[in-house]
């Protein structure tokens, strides 16, 4: 059986994942609580998995004459707080207690500014391929970190489409809802 990797928030850190800093955040209003995970997708170029370009995407380090893909969004400044890549491996790049920049326009239950009061996990995916076993197995134990954490988001996971419907679509159709809901279930039990 594989061991699983073992996840923990000190300081608005995920102990267990590597860290990797972006520039691309800023402070989160005063006295906001985290109360909201959202997950993502994102394929560099689009579809194609590995190559480190996402990584670089959230550095500002992307060659954006690398493909012609890279040119439609050349000069982007965004990231994410976490990335879990098809092997699992988790890179985190903007501590929590941090304002990254991966929702953009869009609105949960009323409130605006998703970034301001929440934390993005992007999946190294994309709308029209399934996402690996691993990374809902990794992403369940990271969210299960994060709500010993941030307790209020227990009631409070969203795709990036729900926050932003008409603008974005990710996590996609192949993001299985009811699979991580019940992965996240266990680790509560186990938890308890
Ligand atoms: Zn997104």
């Amino acid at each position: 059986m594989q061991q699983a990797p073992f996840f923990q928030v000190i300081d608005g850190q995920l102990i267990g994942a590597r860290q990797v800093a972006s520039p691309n955040y800023n402070q989160r209003p005063e006295h906001t609580e985290i109360q909201l995970v959202v997950v993502h997708n994102i394929s560099l170029p689009p579809s194609q998995f590995g190559g480190g370009y996402i990584e670089q995407f959230f550095q500002n380090q992307l060659d954006w004459s690398q493909h012609p893909y890279f040119q439609s969004i050349e000069g982007m400044q965004v990231s994410a707080h976490l990335l879990i890549l098809r092997s699992g491996e988790v890179l985190q790049f903007v501590n929590f207690n941090d304002r990254a920049w991966h929702a953009g326009r869009s609105t949960y239950l009323g409130k605006k500014e998703c970034n301001d009061y929440s934390i993005g996990i992007e999946l190294e995916g994309s709308d029209d391929l399934p996402f690996d076993e691993v990374q809902y197995a990794v992403l369940a134990q990271v969210t299960a970190a994060l709500q010993v954490a941030y307790p209020k988001i227990l009631q409070h996971l969203a795709g990036h489409s729900d926050i932003a419907p008409g603008r974005k679509t990710d996590p996609g159709p192949f993001f299985d809802w009811v699979k991580f809901r019940t992965l996240l279930q266990q680790h509560k039990i186990h938890q308890e």
